[in-house]
Parts: structure tokens; sequence; C-alpha cells
């Protein structure tokens, strides 16, 4: 038995044509390899594999996610680590929609597959990706407890009147459409270590989360329960996202089926893909929107300021749904290192009692830290959220 990994939990999240994985110890946080597996399906697929302070990078056809999967143990092997033999605690997998049947991090059994299975055509973009991660990891390391942490699960306490869309409610109930909200791992850890950040129990805290990556959602949780979130039936509902539109006039939907010709396809590739900031500026990357930006482009202010405008937008929403807010929290991506996002989606409230202080806000650290003034009523913080470790934590405790 390898030493090196005992103890720990592989993390998987599986997407289309991705495999991202990290071994890491729960306890100690300490991450042992992280990897990413691109391109998955095609000739000219990549993984970029790191285990303790080495990075191997490879190029070559990856048939499926058992290819990569199968590459992934090779590779833990050169460096002399048989990862089925290595004394794993155990597999967490992330898996995007639980429905209305799974709340909690769960052991995969036979029957929770089949359940997964069943409500897959709730997210056919995610869970049918998600399951092909499970069974390749499942073949190759049979023995190690495997565990679902549902992306939906924190938000499965929503109240009835954030869950609830104003359809036939018939067809809402006879369709399991309703709002499930997503990025829920990354909420509840990040509201947790805010209030931990604080000093205080999460239980006395109100906040309002501002996930901001690639996809980005907001939440208002109060005292550590969900009262709203962004993300709905979907993760295509709430904030300008990378490529999703994010709310969007549904009658847009039979305009471009009527006068566009376009399939129900067609128009799900350019809501999920085509839209969003890369639909306003041709481009996804916060970083160089900002670059743009700067640079006097027009088309890059002006999807900056939709983003911005869609982010205040909710903001507002949820300080009113609150009513007292202690906290405001930027993660992910654009949220832990965009200094200017967190400094203009705030700015102008400071009768609301939120004062960003530029020079706290200038800092770069992958620390949790305040960038609000100390006579904010509000404190701002960035907290970086660490989905890996969150479903590592779920996954040991379920097993345990
Ligand atoms: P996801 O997990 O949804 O793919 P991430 O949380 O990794 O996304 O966030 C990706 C986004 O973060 C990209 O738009 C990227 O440009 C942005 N980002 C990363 N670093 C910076 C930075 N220093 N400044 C501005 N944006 C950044």
């Amino acid at each position: 038995m390898s030493e090196v990994i005992a103890g720990s939990v592989l993390v998987v999240n599986a997407g289309s044509s991705s495999l991202k994985y990290q071994v890491l110890d729960p306890k100690t946080e300490e991450v042992i390899a992280d990897g990413l597996a691109e391109r998955i399906g095609e000739q000219a697929a990549s993984i970029k594999h790191w285990y303790r302070g080495t990075e191997v990078r490879r190029e070559l056809p990856l048939p499926d996610h058992e290819a990569a999967i199968a590459l992934v143990v090779d590779l833990f092997a050169e460096e002399g680590v048989d990862i089925a033999e290595s004394g794993l605690a155990a597999v967490g997998h992330r898996v995007v929609h639980g429905g209305r049947s799974f709340f909690e991090p769960t052991l995969i059994t036979e029957r929770v597959h089949s359940e997964i299975v069943r409500i897959s055509s709730l997210a056919p973009l995610h869970n049918p990706a998600n399951l092909t991660g499970i069974d390749a990891v499942t073949a190759l390391l049979p023995d190690v407890p495997a565990v679902a942490v549902f992306d939906t699960a924190f938000f499965s306490r929503l109240p009835d009147e954030s869950a609830h869309y104003a359809l036939d409610a018939e067809v809402a109930a006879k369709y399991a459409i309703r709002r499930y909200g997503f990025h829920g791992t990354s909420h509840q850890y990040v509201s947790q270590s805010a209030a931990e950040f604080l000093g205080r129990k999460a239980s006395d805290v109100n906040q309002i989360v501002l996930h901001l990556g690639n996809g980005a959602s907001a939440s208002a949780i109060r005292g550590g329960v969900p009262v709203d979130t962004t993300m709905g039936m979907t993760p295509l509902e709430g904030l300008v996202m990378g490529t999703r539109t994010g709310d969007i006039d549904a009658g847009i939907v039979f305009h471009l089926a009527r006068v566009a010709d376009m399939s129900i396809e067609d128009i799900d590739v350019l809501f999920n893909k085509k839209s969003g900031l890369k639909g306003l500026c041709g481009e996804n990357d916060f970083r160089a929107i900002l670059e743009r930006v700067d640079a006097g482009d027009d088309e890059a202010a002006k999807a900056y300021l939709v983003y911005l405008h869609r982010l205040r937008r909710y903001i507002g929403a949820y300080m009113i749904q609150l009513g007292r807010v202690d906290t405001i929290v930027f993660t992910a991506g654009v949220g832990e290192n965009a200094a200017p996002v967190r400094a203009d989606s705030l700015a102008g409230l400071e009768r609301y009692g939120v004062i960003i202080d530029p020079e706290r806000n200038a800092v770069r650290s992958d620390e949790p830290r305040l960038i609000s003034t100390d006579d904010s009523e509000v404190a701002v913080l960035v907290v970086p959220t660490n989905e890996e470790l969150a479903i590592a934590r779920a996954a040991v405790a379920v097993t345990n």
C-alpha cells in the first residue's frame, strides 16, 4: 500500500468531454494529485496530470472516459503508485442534478445509480457525463466506495415561493419543473467559510454569496439556509455567464423557432454555448474582457455593463429578501480575482451599509479576506471556493 495516498479521496468531475480530478486529504487539506483530461472522444485529446510537484502533459487520442481514467491510473503507476491499492478512502463524484431524489451526498449503490440515470432527463447536458465518470472509475476501482455529491443538494431547502415557477401546476408537477439551483456545494462551502472568517456561527449570519466563474450564480442565505438562488430548473437561469444567457424572456424561444426556423437543439446550443459574455463580445475569458475594456473596446464595455447590470439587480433583490445582510461574499474565478467587478458591482451602495475599501480590494491572495472598510455595516469578503475539498469531506463523511 502506498502511504502517500492512504486515507485520501479521489474527487472526480466528469463533463461531456472532460474529466477533472484531484486526490486530496480531507483532514490536512493537502492536494496530492490534480489533473484535467480534455477533448475526450476526439483524436487530439490531452491530459495534464500533476502529482506531488511533478507535472506531466500528454496529447493522445482518448476515445472515452474509461480510457481517460485508465490513463490516469497509468500515470500514477509511472510514479510508483498503484492507485487501486493505495488505500483511497473514497471516490467523490460531482453529480450536477439530484432532482427531488437526492438532498444529501449519497453512497452510489445500484439503486442510487439507477435513480441518477432516471433523473438524467432533468440535466441532459450534465448527468449522463457524470454517469460516464462514475462508471469508468467504478470499473477500475471497484473496491473503493463511491459517493455522489449533488450540485443541487444545498438548494433542496429553497422555500416554495422561490422554488416554484408561475407555471400551470399540473404540468410543473408532471414534469418535475421547479427551481433546483446549482453550484450548491460551492455556496454551502463558501457560506460556512465566510461565517468562520467572521468568527460567527453560520446560523447567525445572513449573506449574499456571489459565485462568479465561467458559470455564475448568486444566492441569498439566511442563517445557513438558502432562501433564493439565481439558477433554476437548469443552470441556464440567472446571471450573465461566460457562454450562457442567464435570465432571458422565454418568448425568445418561440420567436427563434418561428422566425429563424431554429430547432430546439439549435436554441439550446445558442443559449448555453454561444451567448453570455461570449455572445456579447466574442470572448468569455474575463481577464481578456477587462483588458479590452481598459483599451476602450466598445463591445467588451457593453458586455461588461450587461454583466454588471444583471449582477446588481440580484444583489438588490437579495438585500430586500434578506432584510438584514451581514456579509456579501465573492468567490470563483472572477469573484476571487477580478477586483473591478467587485468594486463596480457594489459601487454607490454606501447608504445600504456597503463600503468597499479600494486598497483591501486590490490585494491578491488565496486566503479569505475582508475588502470592505471597518465602518462598512455589511462585511464584504472574498472567500476562495474549494468544491473538491467540500466533495472530499462529504464523501468521507458518508463512508465513515
Ligand atoms: P468554472 O469553474 O465555472 O469553469 P472558474 O471559477 O475557474 O470557472 O472561473 C473562470 C473565469 O475566471 C474565467 O472567465 C477567467 O477569465 C476568470 N478569471 C480567472 N483569473 C482571473 C483574473 N485574474 N482576473 C479576471 N478574471 C479572472
